[in-house]
């Protein structure tokens, strides 16, 4: 579903991310785990084009976004259309929600505004998508009326609004109250276990990773320094660094 080819990326002269090369195929689910500072971000925005990037390619589903068939630039709102076609969804650590905005116009507005979905049908799918992360009762709250853990579920059905081939979801769980973080987990999880859905997850949750994940990836460095099976490499990590990190983090 994402195909990523030597992916360079730097601030200011310094170097970010170093020639990445990663594949998610459809279906997988792929933690992405290192320190503070890796890129882990930094690669998430890029294959969703919030941030440019030096040279290399992403592909989602075989489509580069933020170039025509042509390979000439898009505009910023031809980028979010094309975000929305090549179906690309994503889940921040602050969930990002409309402030002003109820549960159900936070999902339903781009539906509106992107999609072009009519005002009934945005607010039909919008209860849907709300019923799917438990939070049918919560549709006409404000962002600031629910818990994190709520914001951050709405946020997770606002992505999912689009239906997008790969869902990116940015340490979903690291701005939450530890009591808060199960009911986000258990939602993703049931996203990937039984929908099946494609996802690229940075997270700090070793355990979550574990059980959930198809695949794990570390990064440091600029570059992939350790990938494998979720279970066996965040158990018996192979590599030093990895390992020293899995320490830290237990
Ligand atoms: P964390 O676990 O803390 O979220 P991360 O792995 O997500 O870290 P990034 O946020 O991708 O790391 O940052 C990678 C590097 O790029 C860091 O050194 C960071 O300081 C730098 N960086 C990130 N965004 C910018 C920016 N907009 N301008 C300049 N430097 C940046
Ligand atoms: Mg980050």
């Amino acid at each position: 579903a994402v195909e990523i080819e030597n992916l360079k990326k730097s601030y200011d002269g310094r170097i970010v991310l170093d020639g990445l090369d990663l594949t998610v195929r459809l279906g997988e689910v792929v933690a992405l785990l290192g320190p503070s500072g890796s890129g882990k971000s930094t690669l998430l925005r890029c294959i969703n084009r919030l941030e440019p990037w030096d040279s290399g390619t992403i592909r989602v589903t075989g489509r580069q976004l933020g170039v025509d068939e042509y390979g000439r630039a898009l505009s910023p709102r031809s980028i979010a259309n094309a975000r929305a076609a090549v179906g690309v969804g994503m889940v921040f650590q602050n969930f990002n929600l409309f402030a002003h905005m109820t549960a159900r116009e936070n999902i339903a507005g781009p539906l509106r505004w992107v999609q072009r979905v009519s005002a009934k049908e945005a607010g039909r799918q919008a209860d849907e998508l709300l019923e799917r992360v438990g939070l049918a009762h919560r549709a006409d709250a404000l962002p600031r009326h629910m818990s994190g853990g709520q914001q951050q579920r709405v946020a997770i059905a606002r992505a999912l609004a689009p239906n997008p081939a790969v869902l990116l979801l940015d340490e979903p769980t690291s701005a939450l109250d530890p009591e808060l973080v199960n009911e986000v987990l258990e939602v993703i999880r049931r996203l990937a276990v039984e929908d099946g859905l494609t996802m690229l997850i940075s997270t700090h949750q070793i355990s979550f990773a574990k059980d959930v994940a198809d695949r794990a990836i570390f990064l440091a460095d600029g570059s992939i320094v350790e990938e494998g099976p979720a279970q066996e490499m965040l158990t018996r990590p192979g590599n030093p660094r990895t390992r020293q990190f899995l320490q830290v983090m237990k």
